[in-house]
């Protein structure tokens, strides 16, 4: 390795990297890429961070579990029918493990290629200059220098300090860690975790309540979208309470006892309570202040649009500088850093960041919300086409999805999309390409899909927009 290590306790760097996970790898290895000498540090023996080890990555591999374990009851309906499924916990979880191990085994293996030296521990600022590694055994703290730093450290669960602290009650980390399947489930937050989990539980027999403090499942995507998995889930939940919260929970032998407020008073007893409440920055862990950089009251950290905080030499990507906390905003956050750094005139300035909820149905969208349109007196028309009308759709025995585009009134391009039903996530990139492109409603409403397929639903929803549709009555004829 070229890496100059002044003693063993002792290295120095062109970009030293402050975690591993999609952000931090993608700095490194971009910025290892463009010929500079980089030190990744990580506090956990392997590579990948949350999104990897205990988000993303495992959280699919159960998911779709989940979702042959429902399609195949499902298929009774074209007269094929299967014995009840029988889980095998300890196969589940070493297959999720599999899945993981060969991801974060093939980071390892990128690292080495590309010469990045990998430093185990916590990394801590001592300087403007320097990180003070505290390994994971205990022993001397290694120091690590560095000409540029990229901070990519992340965000942890957000607790809530009345509740008890006790091993029933869980984290997503708990969760996806699959002890067992609890027979009373309790989840509180029905946002995307706790939703992906809620899918996962209630497939694998839990029985599953969700309280959620405001109105709506998914606070803040549109409510016709949400609708149609609301719907969904309430036949595979037992509960689902909205404007509802949870005022105390005791830990007892029994198990949880919960007093739930607002809309939903009552009370309930669980094996398990899954607290999915939102994500906090790791902005507060680092020792910022040594470094001479703020963090906000919230834990994250002021960036630019070339990813550098307040210290020029210091960049910052991923969780910590804001929301939405999504890997894929991290890794592009990422190759700007690395970058810039390497004297490229990168930008972060992407048009829209799509979120997907990995839920059964899912949902997807990006750009303009109508929520947001209608909550800023944004002016749009709007394309809708429903999948019961999609033969492909109701090939799959599913009727409920829906696809939605916004446009500019007057220029005709897209603003916006939403989309729920099977497999929304996979087809939300085509509308995310169109408006980074510019695209207007005829580029998709000429634009030949292949049929029959759920990627046509985006055409068709172009044509409801521009009214040249014919699989059903153009809007306006309707009307
Ligand atoms: P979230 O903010 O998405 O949802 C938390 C939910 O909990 C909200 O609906 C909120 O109203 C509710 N809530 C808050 N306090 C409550 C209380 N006391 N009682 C009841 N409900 C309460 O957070 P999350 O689901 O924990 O996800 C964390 C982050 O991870 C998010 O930024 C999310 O985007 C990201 N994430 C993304 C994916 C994905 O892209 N598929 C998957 C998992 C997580």
């Amino acid at each position: 390795m070229s890496d100059t290590a002044a003693s063993s306790q002792e290295f120095h760097a062109d970009v030293a990297v402050l975690g591993a996970g999609p952000g931090g790898y993608t700095a490194a290895f971009r910025a290892a890429d463009l010929g500079k000498k980089v030190v990744l540090i990580e506090r956990h023996p392997d590579l990948g961070g949350v999104c990897l080890n205990v988000g993303c990555i495992p959280s699919k591999a159960l998911l779709h579990a989940a979702a042959i374990i429902e399609e195949a009851k499902a298929i009774s309906q074209m007269g094929v029918t299967f014995a009840p499924p029988t889980v095998d916990l300890d196969q589940m979880r070493a297959g999720k493990e599999r899945v993981v191990k060969k991801l974060t085994g093939g980071l390892r293996a990128l690292a080495k290629q590309r010469q990045v030296r990998i430093v185990q521990g916590m990394a801590e600022f001592g300087s403007p200059h320097h990180f003070t590694v505290t390994p994971p055994d205990g022993g001397a703290p290694i120091t690590v220098r560095f000409d540029h730093a990229i901070i990519a450290c992340g965000s942890r669960p957000v607790q809530i300090p009345s509740f008890p602290t006790d091993p029933r009650i869980i984290t997503s980390t708990g969760a996806l860690a699959l002890a067992d399947v609890p027979e009373q489930l309790l989840i509180v937050g029905g946002g995307i975790i706790g939703l992906e989990m809620a899918t996962v539980y209630s497939a694998l027999g839990s029985h599953v309540d969700i309280v959620e403090l405001q109105p709506q499942l998914i606070p803040g995507c549109d409510a016709d979208l949400v609708q149609v998995l609301d719907k969904m889930l309430r036949k595979r939940c037992r509960q689902i309470w909205l404007e509802t919260k949870v005022e105390s929970m005791a830990a007892t032998e029994a198990g949880i006892e919960v007093n739930f407020g607002g809309k939903s008073p009552g009370t309930g007893c669980y094996d398990r309570v899954l607290v999915a409440v939102g994500r906090r920055p790791n902005g507060d862990l680092i020792n910022a202040a040594a470094a001479g950089l703020t963090v906000d009251a919230r834990g994250f950290i002021a960036v630019d649009a070339h990813q550098r905080t307040q210290v020029p030499h210091i960049f910052a990507v991923g969780d910590v500088v804001g929301n939405p906390m999504l890997a894929h905003k991290a890794t592009h956050e990422a190759k700007v850093a690395a970058e810039v750094i390497a004297g490229h005139k990168a930008v972060f300035d992407p048009l829209t960041i799509p979120a997907v909820a990995y839920t059964d149905p899912e949902i997807a969208w990006m750009g303009l919300t109508e929520t947001d349109a209608k909550a800023r007196g944004i002016a749009y028309e709007k394309g809708v086409f429903p999948w019961a009308a999609s033969g492909r759709s109701l090939g799959l025995h599913r009727d409920e999805g829906m696809t939605k585009l916004l446009f500019d009134p007057v220029t005709k391009r897209l603003l916006g999309a939403g989309l729920v039903g099977p497999n929304a996530g996979e087809l939300i990139g085509e509308t995310v390409l169109a408006l980074e492109m510019g695209a207007d409603v005829e580029d998709l409403s000429l634009t030949i899909h292949p049929h029959p397929t759920l990627n046509e639903t985006i055409g068709l929803a172009a044509e409801m927009a521009d009214g040249s549709i014919t699989d059903l009555l153009p809007p306006k004829r309707r009307s």
